[in-house]
């Protein structure tokens, strides 16, 4: 789950990690009204989306009437596809040097690892893809309090000044009591701003959270927005389906998450792209199968479906049943390809066939088929 910037700065207040002053607002007249105390303002969009600066969506301001003007602008603005509709102001810092600290759940470490660099800013990424080894690393022990010697070296790779190094430590510790308290899965302060007059403050903020531990973060979870799932998603949760949207054009519709993963990769494999993850479960309810056709056939770039049912609990002849249902209640204007296999597997293929459809029972077969239906030539 992500958070906006306001909300990681929230947090970063509650764990004593010194940001610049801060506050939220909707409307452009609200934004001056907030900021007319501080002399210079920064007016930034608040998207569950990185790259701002670069979209127009950070801008500087340097008199009310300015404020006014960019936070205007600003809202007006869609980002990655969000429509801006909260801007936060800030009181601007003056800054000296742009670091990026990180905290990530660092697979290959097989723990949370710290990452540094004094070369942070919006340029960060390409920083990572060229020049890997400007940024330092450290991964403490996963079940010791963090090594306080380790630490300060690890600071003073990009912090060489004691003052703000020894902010900077502190800020560090607290941050990554931030992120294993409330089973984060990154935190990351970029920029991480050094002023001329020696303070280390976080100028961003970004926050993700763990899915699977929200369940013991209620407060956490009460910072969820709803513009991070599509619609699609949020239809599919009140359904009881398991759905997540991607870029491909073949509808996937599977029994069981693993399956649906190899169903994927398998796509994947033989050079198909799929729209999206989809988990009827294992129950053998025939409106589930209407359910989830009518959710992937909202997709208007869908070319063709694949169902692969692997008949264990879920029974081959309902998940039929439920197909035909579908075709009477759905509009399915792409090709739909059946992959049957387990469980009355031969009832159900004979409810199809009735029907005038035929269903494949091998799953190489009948990935090869659904990417050459999507690709138009069935
Ligand atoms: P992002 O592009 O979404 O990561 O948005 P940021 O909040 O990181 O802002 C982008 C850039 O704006 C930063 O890298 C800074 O260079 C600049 N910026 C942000 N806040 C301030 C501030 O308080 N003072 C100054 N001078 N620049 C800022
Ligand atoms: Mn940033």
């Amino acid at each position: 789950m992500k958070i906006h910037e306001y909300q990681a700065r929230d947090l970063f207040r509650a764990y004593n990690i010194p940001v610049n002053d801060y506050k939220l607002v909707s409307s452009a007249r609200e934004a001056r009204e907030a900021s007319m105390a501080w002399k210079q303002v920064v007016v930034k969009a608040q998207v569950l989306t990185g790259g701002r600066g670069k979209s127009g969506g950070v801008k500087l301001a340097n008199s009310p009437e300015e404020v006014e003007a960019e936070a205007a602008a600003i809202l007006g603005l869609e980002i990655g596809g969000y429509p801006v509709d909260r801007i936060l102001v800030c009181d601007s810092a003056p800054i000296e040097k742009e670091h990026y600290l990180g905290l990530i759940l660092d697979r290959s470490r097989r723990a949370v690892t710290l990452m540094l660099t004094d070369q942070g800013g919006v340029d960060i990424e390409e920083l990572a893809a060229n020049n890997p080894s400007a940024i330092h690393k450290l991964t403490p022990h996963p079940h010791k309090s963090i090594n306080e010697a380790a630490l300060d070296s690890f600071l003073a790779n990009s912090i060489p000044s004691a003052e703000p190094r020894r902010q900077a430590f502190l800020a560090t510790r607290n941050l990554y009591s931030l992120f294993l308290e409330n089973d984060a899965s990154l935190v990351e302060i970029n920029p991480y701003a050094l002023t001329p007059g020696g303070e280390m403050l976080a100028l961003d903020g970004k926050i993700n959270f763990d899915d699977n531990a929200l369940f013991r973060h209620p407060e956490i979870e009460a910072l969820r927005n709803p513009e991070e799932s599509s619609a699609d998603e949020l239809e599919a949760k009140t359904k009881g389906l398991s759905f997540v949207s991607l870029d491909g054009d073949i509808g996937c519709m599977v029994n069981g998450a693993g399956l649906a993963m190899a169903t994927l990769d398998l796509i994947k494999l033989h050079g198909g792209e799929a729209a999206n993850f989809l988990d009827v479960g294992g129950s053998s309810n025939p409106q589930k199968a209407v359910d989830a056709l009518s959710i992937i056939l909202r997709n208007s770039r869908i070319k063709a479906i694949l169902i692969n049912i692997f008949g264990g609990i879920t029974r081959c002849d309902d998940i039929a049943d439920g197909l035909l249902m579908a075709r009477r209640k759905l509009e399915i204007g792409v090709p739909l390809i059946i992959r049957l296999a387990g469980t009355n597997e031969r009832r159900g293929r004979a409810i199809l066939e009735e029907a005038g459809l035929k269903a494949i029972h091998g799953l190489d077969d009948a990935v090869k088929a659904v990417i050459r239906a999507a690709r138009g030539n069935s």
